[in-house]
């Protein structure tokens, strides 16, 4: 018998893309170095990750040698 099981859940993560700091350095070719608000997380230096999915459970039949 096969049996179905959603599931759906939000979990708070860093941010990979300033490793939790907010900020990002920004360096230009011409020009001193910058520091902005990260976009990815807009500088609260965690995101919020929603996954989504499903998971099938079958039997498991030995296979014959
Ligand atoms: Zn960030």
């Amino acid at each position: 018998m096969e049996k179905q099981k959603d599931f759906c859940y939000d979990t708070v993560e860093i941010c990979r893309n300033c490793q939790g700091r907010g900020t990002v350095e920004i360096n230009p070719v011409f020009g001193k170095k910058k520091t902005e608000i990260c976009p990815i997380c807009e500088g609260t230096g965690r995101v919020l990750k929603h996954v989504e999915g499903n998971i099938t459970v079958v039997p498991y039949v030995t296979p014959k040698i």
